[in-house]
């Protein structure tokens, strides 16, 4: 049975307005009313989504001996994903409500419910009258009432008169209907979830490509030239990071299911185990390996470990290649969801596109003196899904006692974003106490260029200092450097540390040292 496990520390709302509040995330084109399914990253959240990217890339490529990394073009010839199997397959259930909001639904995340038939009767007049095409179906007669005031009031051309939802006895079943109108729904259709375009000025259907539903496929396709000319033997790995669309029917839920969004995959070429020598890891070994492997980091970037687990997808749902699926779920505000997939794809991918290429792409083994194509083990995150996961993490508000407002200090709501050090979007924010003191001013400007040099420090002097403090602290900054009048004096400055608020006086010319040191700590 599925984990219906819900958090009780933080809403998707209470994320979304902090996002909108301090420039993390914003609808997308949202002064033209917004576009559905796109989010913009705002000037803190693109300096959160770079870090994770880095944070990913250090893992997957630098930190490593066996993986290179590859960066492919958004528009592939359109053969690619005919020989992926995307023309084809790629493809989401679809249905509407019959009802007034006509919405869509993927099908698949519909649920059965039990519902009862209530009948529209307009009761203005003497002689009551049933309404032809009022049929509202509703799990409860409140539920009905908020359908039909929503949507069929307008839609029966009912406003003015006086209403009364009457139930058909005996009409409750179990079954599919629209959640938001209590419509019935159409049955499922397929429908594919590739965005396309057109190249060159000619639009004909020769014309039409593909904006990649994933990034996996680029790497797949220059396999033998980065193995080649990075002289790789098995088992190695290539890493890509990008943009990939897909025309999600419903796109929900934030930043989590997007039409346009970056993923960060590595397809792992290794041995089948039938190649493998004594001391080798097979391919099972290593999708094991890379399972833990994925979770692990996130662990190490900052989230807590009871909110991750593995989703074994069971034998029979695999598709027919894979040898092996587990998603990564973390327990988002909307509960247990995917943020990663680990896949054992077989020798499906480079088969396909040997096949349709014609070019030869088996590994010539020089050990059992065999040409065979390697088994691929895919890591395939959502690098949104991974900032949403790292943010609703990161968020705590606490109640503290502020000395830094007002004498003895007074008890006030913080709010913290208590994010890894290497993913905070600003590292060090340098506050002059006085911003009408043009030698404070010069001291911090001249702090913050010297930090400038080796990380991503600002300089703010636009508030008081409490108001300052939280928004770095709502924003994740883990040191905040104070300039008061008396740094003049003694050419120190005060450090004030985001999780502890403690504050440490340090000297002004030893604390980019000191910042550099902390921070790699
Ligand atoms: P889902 O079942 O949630 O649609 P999926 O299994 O189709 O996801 P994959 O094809 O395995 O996803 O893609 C790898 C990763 O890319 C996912 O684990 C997720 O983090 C991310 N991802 C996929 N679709 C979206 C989307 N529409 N918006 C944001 N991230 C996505």
């Amino acid at each position: 049975m599925a984990d219906k496990s819900q958090r009780s520390d933080v809403t998707l709302d209470t994320i979304v307005s902090l996002c909108k509040r301090r420039g993390i995330i914003f609808p997308g084109s949202e002064i033209y009313g917004g576009l559905q399914g796109t989010f913009d990253y705002g000037p803190v959240g693109a300096e959160l989504k770079r870090n994770v990217k880095d944070a990913w890339w250090r893992a997957m490529v630098q930190e490593r001996f066996d993986i290179e990394g590859v960066d492919s073009c958004l528009l592939l010839h359109p053969s690619v994903w005919e020989a992926s199997g995307h023309v084809e397959n790629f493809t989401d259930p679809l249905c509407d409500s019959l009802g007034p909001s006509r919405k869509r639904y993927r099908d698949d995340h519909i649920e059965d419910t039990e519902c009862t038939l209530y009948r529209t009767v307009d009761v203005t007049d003497e002689e009551p009258k049933a309404i032809e095409g009022g049929e509202i179906w509703a799990p409860t007669k409140k539920k009905a009432k908020e359908f039909y005031q929503t949507w069929w009031e307008k839609h029966l051309g009912l406003e003015g008169r006086r209403v009364k939802l009457e139930e058909v006895e005996g009409s409750t079943t179990v079954g599919r209907f629209s959640p938001d109108d209590g419509g019935k729904l159409t049955a499922a259709r397929m429908f594919n979830l590739m965005l396309s375009t057109t190249v060159g000025p000619v639009e004909d259907s020769s014309a039409r490509v593909y904006l990649r539903p994933e990034t996996a496929q680029g790497i797949f396709i220059n396999y033998e030239s980065a193995r080649a000319t990075a002289r790789r033997k098995l088992p190695f790995g290539l890493a890509q990071q990008g943009k990939s669309f897909r025309n999600e029917i419903t796109p929900r839920n934030f930043i989590f299911r997007t039409r346009e969004f970056e993923q960060m995959e590595m397809e792992f070429f290794c041995k089948p185990a039938e190649y493998c020598q004594d001391g080798e890891q097979t391919d099972m070994e290593w999708f094991d390996f890379w399972r833990n492997e994925r979770l692990e980091w996130y662990v190490r970037y900052g989230i807590r470990r009871e909110n991750l687990k593995f989703y074994d997808h069971p034998k029979e749902k695999l598709s027919h290649y894979s040898r092996g699926t587990t998603d990564i779920e973390y327990l988002y505000p909307i509960g247990w969801q995917e943020l990663e997939g680990v896949a054992h794809r077989g020798v499906f991918d480079l088969t396909q596109h040997m096949e349709h290429s014609g070019r030869d792409l088996r590994y010539f083994d020089p050990q059992v003196e065999k040409h065979y194509l390697p088994c691929v083990i895919e890591p395939a995150a959502g690098t949104d899904r991974a900032v949403l996961a790292f943010l609703c993490d990161a968020y705590r508000e606490e109640v503290v006692r502020r000395a830094d407002e007002g004498k003895g200090g007074k008890e006030s709501k913080r709010v913290v974003l208590g994010l890894h050090k290497d993913l905070a979007p600003i590292k060090a924010a340098v506050l002059p106490l006085l911003q009408n003191r043009p030698d404070l001013v010069e001291m911090a400007r001249k702090i913050a260029t010297d930090l400038k040099r080796f990380t991503n420090a600002v300089y703010d002097d636009t508030g008081a200092i409490g108001k300052l403090y939280r928004r770095q602290d709502e924003i994740g900054t883990p040191y905040c450097i104070t300039v008061d009048v008396d740094s003049l004096e003694d050419h120190a400055v005060t450090v004030r540390d985001r999780d502890t608020m403690e504050q440490e006086r340090i000297p002004a010319d030893k604390i980019a040292g000191w910042i550099r040191n902390n921070l790699a700590g």
